[in-house]
């Protein structure tokens, strides 16, 4: 490859940036990474009727917290600035008039109701009416229409569009890196527009000046813009301009079925579809993101990966830099890639595994700040607290939350006790037994787990009680239900007042 690589993501700023659309960001980022070029982010915002004021600022902060960042772009200005279509009205401009002159392109005047009627005509006969090679001399266009008059209607203000002339009874031959080759009839295209009167270019239009311009040597998108492909190589030879070569990603389906992955999946299965939190300022609705839901961007970008691309051995789990070696659009699937939410919360508890004691204990430590969470006073040590639950629970957390969800009775008393346990566990004898080890505990100095342990072990061997008998109410006692990690360093960390407290309690509420 002599030419510099240089890629784009060009997103539209009319809502939340779908997953799918970081997965296309991503490929874009490892692609320009893997062949030692740039990665440029372009705001595509000619559509104004869908514009949504928050949504620029998400897909850049999307970008930034999943790690992929980019070179060139809104913020990151170069030779090619600016990179938000809406600032670069003026190019389109001159460019359309190139094509009109070079009899690429025309004016239509035909207004929206009568197109609307006609479309209508035609269904109702069955069949479907499309603007192009059969029509337009018969419409009100440039092609029908003397030039005079249509300066005139021009100049009064009239409304037109400029449609891009689709030539006549050619096959275009197609390549795309992930599809291979694709022959199109141009017959059946039709007459794009490319140009409004209101100054404004179709995404059509600005999508090619600019790849062109910002020297965009691969479009890697969405497969939903393959049906594009054709108008967009004939811009290309109409201007005539080297066109970039294409790849076409395939679609994130749903968990379950058909379709394209949709926010309602994300309801109904209970996972996020969009990297982070967004608030329609609209309607005031939160969405959910991956970033509050407590994912690590490397665990999301990992997830992402692999949704539509695999590598050559089994390999799953890569870092970034990994991902860059590895990535290539040859091994990118032609079909859709369902989403798995198990799979997802699969590749986050890898990561969290991975991580050390320290940093899962800086983490926890944050989140008891962020949520307000407040350590007991009967801890004395609080750093030494986090660092212990990370230890104890680590094993079967997915989410630093976990620390807090599933080790609550370290931060609270228990008040109430599972029913089923409490039937399963509380005998006749268990009240006496509970007084007695309270007794032993009141007179042992050293509350460390292991000396606990074989004090208790000692004591119940001495006492001939069996393990299961002294042991489940303890743990019951403690953390209100026989879940929870060993005893004794449950014991241990909430230390001797409290673990007797808990004793107490728990006697005077089952007796
Ligand atoms: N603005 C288009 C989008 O929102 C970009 C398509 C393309 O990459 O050409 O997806």
């Amino acid at each position: 490859m002599s030419q510099r690589v240089r890629v784009r993501f060009a997103p539209s700023p009319t809502g939340p940036l779908h997953i799918g659309g970081v997965r296309t960001a991503l490929y874009n980022y490892l692609f320009a990474k893997k062949h030692d070029g740039d990665f440029l982010l372009r705001i595509e915002d000619t559509d104004q009727a869908r514009y949504v004021a928050n949504a620029e600022q998400y897909i850049i902060d999307s970008l930034n917290w999943a790690g992929i960042p980019y070179d060139e772009g809104l913020g990151k200005e170069g030779k090619h600035a600016p990179y938000r279509q809406s600032e670069r009205k003026e190019i389109y401009k001159q460019y359309i008039q190139e094509l009109i002159e070079n009899g690429w392109a025309y004016y239509a005047f035909d207004s929206a109701e009568k197109l609307e009627l006609l479309r209508k005509q035609y269904e109702s006969e069955g069949k479907t009416f499309s603007y192009g090679w059969e029509n337009r001399e018969q419409l009100e266009s440039s092609l029908s229409i003397s030039a005079a008059d249509v300066q005139k209607r021009i100049e009064n203000g009239e409304n037109y569009v400029i449609r891009f002339k689709i030539p006549k009874n050619e096959t275009l031959h197609l390549t795309d890196l992930i599809r291979g080759d694709m022959k199109i009839e141009t017959n059946t295209l039709d007459d794009k527009v490319l140009f409004k009167s209101d100054g404004m270019p179709t995404y059509h239009l600005a999508n090619i000046v600019d790849d062109h311009l910002m020297e965009i040597t691969h479009v890697i998108r969405g497969e939903e813009w393959l049906p594009s492909m054709a108008l967009h190589q004939l811009l290309y030879r109409a201007f005539e301009w080297q066109a970039p070569q294409f790849a076409h990603l395939p679609l994130l389906l749903k968990p379950e079925g058909q379709g394209k992955l949709s926010k309602r999946d994300g309801d109904k299965f209970g996972f996020p579809v969009f990297p982070m939190e967004f608030k329609d300022e609209k309607t005031g609705e939160v969405s959910r993101g991956y970033r509050e839901d407590g994912y690590f961007p490397e665990a999301f970008i990992n997830m992402l990966a692999l949704l539509g691309w695999h590598s050559d051995n089994d390999q799953e789990i890569f870092s970034l830099d990994e991902l860059i070696q590895a990535f290539s659009l040859e091994r990118v699937s032609k079909s859709g890639a369902k989403f798995d939410v198990a799979k997802t919360q699969w590749f986050q508890q890898q990561y969290l595994q991975k991580k050390s004691d320290e940093d899962l204990a800086t983490m926890f430590a944050a989140y008891i700040e962020k949520n307000n969470i407040k350590i007991p006073e009967y801890i004395q040590d609080k750093s030494h607290f986090i660092f212990k639950l990370v230890q104890l629970l680590r094993e079967r957390a997915v989410f630093v939350s976990d620390f807090y969800k599933t080790g609550k009775f370290f931060f609270e008393t228990p008040t109430v006790y599972d029913e089923i346990a409490v039937k399963k566990v509380w005998q006749i004898d268990t009240k006496e037994i509970l007084q007695n080890l309270e007794e032993l505990l009141a007179s042992t100095t050293l509350f460390d787990a292991v000396v606990l342990e074989e004090q208790i072990k000692n004591w119940i061997t001495e006492k001939g009680y069996g393990m299961g008998k002294v042991f489940q109410p303890f743990r019951l006692a403690l953390v209100g239900s026989m879940s929870g990690p060993h005893v004794f360093d449950i014991a241990a960390v909430i230390g001797k007042q409290e673990t007797l407290n808990r004793l107490i309690n728990i006697q005077k509420k089952l007796s």
